[in-house]
């Protein structure tokens, strides 16, 4: 029988089960500390448990781990991007960012993806499966321990669409923000969509205080779905009336991610409809210089453009920015990495 995987359970949960056993109650919260604050990753480091519960434990559970198998550091910004071999041999990318207002993570929510965006590179291959939530903890958890910084941000912006993995991502923000645990601040916390309606509206019911960024990439239904398939499936407003809603029932006001490709949305004519597909929605634009992938032949604009861009938005009243690129010259962004490492190693 394949051993229970300990680290996705919460407290109330693993308390259960340990009650269950014949343990007292608060057993639970001693090894729930060993697991998510002292980020143990053998029983044998729980030296405050007996032997014996010590070996009944490691023939029960077992405590799910990543292999750090590469890493590298970017000499311009000293961002860190980190390769990870999962139990069943996967790849998965993180990446670490220092900012002035603390250190970020930036953290896959899948291996693989199946949204078919056509500037992704996450997305090639497909999906192949969802991450747990102890794989998507252990992703900052390696990283705050090889770094030897706390962690106080973590975006779900890397490989995979997390609301096409809701049970798991909700499993891992309750263990990530948990209070008995790493007592990440949710506001800190940023979960990136392309846009699944009915997900986003479960979303808003649960009562949580994360940023919901919308990768948005188009000023209209016709751009859209040239770039990304799934806004076939949901046209523009409706997408936009769920973010309404996750605003109204959250008071958390939204990013909106635009990719700017050359060519294909990058116009002063997409950026005035931008702004008024935008008017009345409450958050902000962050601009993105699209990130060339090779196997897609799309290309960013250039500077000129890109400003022009954002002055149109910036006169019509909409807040935006410009995402500052980290990590330049060690490999792209989102699954290019482990793009490049599954092709050498092909
Ligand atoms: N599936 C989620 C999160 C993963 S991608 C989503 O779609 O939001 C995180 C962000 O990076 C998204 O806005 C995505 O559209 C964007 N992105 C993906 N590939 C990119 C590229 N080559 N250049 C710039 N942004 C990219």
């Amino acid at each position: 029988m394949e051993k229970r995987d300990i680290k996705s359970l919460t407290l109330e949960e693993l308390t259960e089960e340990l009650k269950a056993q014949g343990y007292p109650a608060y057993r639970g919260k001693q090894i729930y500390q060993w697991l998510h604050v002292k980020l143990a990753e053998s029983f044998e480091e729980m030296t405050d448990l007996s032997k014996d519960m010590r070996r009944s434990l490691a023939e029960r559970y077992r405590i799910v781990q990543l292999k750090p198998v590469q890493v590298l550091v970017s000499k311009v910004d000293g961002t860190r991007k980190y390769l990870f071999a999962l139990e069943d041999g996967h790849i998965i990318e993180s990446v670490w960012m220092r900012y002035k207002h603390g250190d970020s993570v930036c953290i896959s929510s899948q291996v693989g993806c199946r949204m078919g965006c056509r500037f992704c590179a996450s997305t090639l291959d497909g999906l192949e499966r969802d991450l747990r939530p102890s794989e998507m903890l252990e992703q900052v958890y390696q990283i705050q321990k090889d770094t030897g910084e706390r962690i106080s941000h973590v975006v779900v912006m890397g490989s995979g669409e997390p609301l096409d993995n809701l049970e798991g991502l909700l499993a891992f923000i309750r263990l990530l923000c948990g209070p008995e645990g790493l007592n990440i601040s949710q506001r800190n916390i940023t979960v990136s969509t392309c846009g699944l309606v009915p997900e986003i509206l479960r979303l808003s019911e649960e009562g949580l205080q994360i940023t919901l960024a919308l990768s948005l990439h188009a000023p209209d239904d016709e751009v859209r779905e040239r770039l990304m398939p799934i806004a076939k499936r949901y046209p523009l407003q409706e997408v936009l009336d769920a973010c309404q809603r996750y605003f109204q029932t959250t008071g958390r006001r939204l990013t909106f991610e635009y990719s700017l490709i050359k060519g294909e949305n990058d116009s002063p004519g997409h950026a005035h409809a931008l702004a008024r597909l935008l008017k009345d929605q409450h958050g902000h634009v962050n601009l993105i210089p699209v990130n060339p992938v090779k196997e897609r032949g799309l290309a960013q604009p250039d500077k000129k453009r890109i400003d022009a861009f954002k002055n149109i938005l910036e006169k019509s009243g909409i807040n935006v920015t410009i995402r500052r690129e980290m990590g330049r010259d060690i490999n792209g962004a989102c699954g290019q990495l482990r793009k490049s490492f599954l092709q050498k190693m092909g």
